[in-house]
């Protein structure tokens, strides 16, 4: 996709290439490399890296028994594992729309909750993920809002469907968006134009200004279960 404009900064391929991101945050990722011949190019070039550094230290020698076990394994014919009658859902349904989900969260599909409403003209889905952090998917309508908050920890937002815009700029599908403490934004959706994203949360929101102020006690909806 070619108007991908954010994307994981180099330190999170190279965790993610080293298997040493959490769960949660390697989904996020992961899905963002579906949309983004960009960084998927990027991390091959950190794969190849690490291969040719491995090669560089000593081989180490397979022990008889395992050398023997591993010409087994060699010699098996490949089995065909079976395909179920009824594929896998692979779309996320809301109200009369139906998205396409990246292949990661289809196979967390039993983990996706129930769509809820917040204020805004915003709906939520929970993504049921291990460790402490909390995955949504947030739909914003048209003309909507989510009040202008900071993050007490860090969000991640990938944008799936549509685009929503802040002070920083517009987001399309596949904009990885990471935002800190220093972060202080006002998500919101353009007349006639809708938005899916997958957001991952480590602590609750913050919001800052007037009357939305009244919603911190609230904010607990967008992050616990
Ligand atoms: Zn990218």
């Amino acid at each position: 996709m070619a108007n991908i404009r954010f994307h994981p900064n180099y330190d999170l391929l190279r965790h993610y290439a080293c298997g040493e991101l959490e769960s949660p945050s390697s989904i996020m990722l992961n899905a963002h490399l579906e949309f983004c011949p960009h960084c998927r190019q990027k991390l091959a070039s950190i794969e190849a890296e690490q291969a040719s550094q491995l090669e560089k230290s000593e081989p180490v020698p397979l022990s008889p028994s395992l050398n023997a076990m591993m010409m087994d394994i060699m010699a098996q014919e490949a089995v065909d594992i079976p395909v179920p009658d009824k594929a896998p859902a692979c779309q996320l349904a809301l109200e009369d729309k139906a998205y396409s989900l990246p292949s990661i969260l289809q196979q967390h599909n039993d983990k996706i909750g129930p769509w809820s409403r917040l204020p805004g003209n915003i709906k939520r889905a929970q993504v049921d993920v291990c460790g402490d952090s909390q995955m949504n998917f947030i739909y914003m309508d048209s003309n909507s809002a989510l009040p202008e908050h900071t993050h007490q920890g860090q969000e991640i937002t990938l944008v799936l469907a549509g685009e929503f815009y802040d002070e920083s700029g517009t987001y399309q599908p596949g904009d990885f968006i990471v935002q800190t403490k220093e972060h202080k934004h006002l998500p919101r959706t353009r007349d006639g134009q809708d938005c899916l994203c997958l957001t991952l949360l480590n602590a609750p929101l913050h919001f800052t200004s007037g009357l939305a102020t009244l919603l911190n006690p609230f904010s607990q909806l967008f992050f616990r279960h």
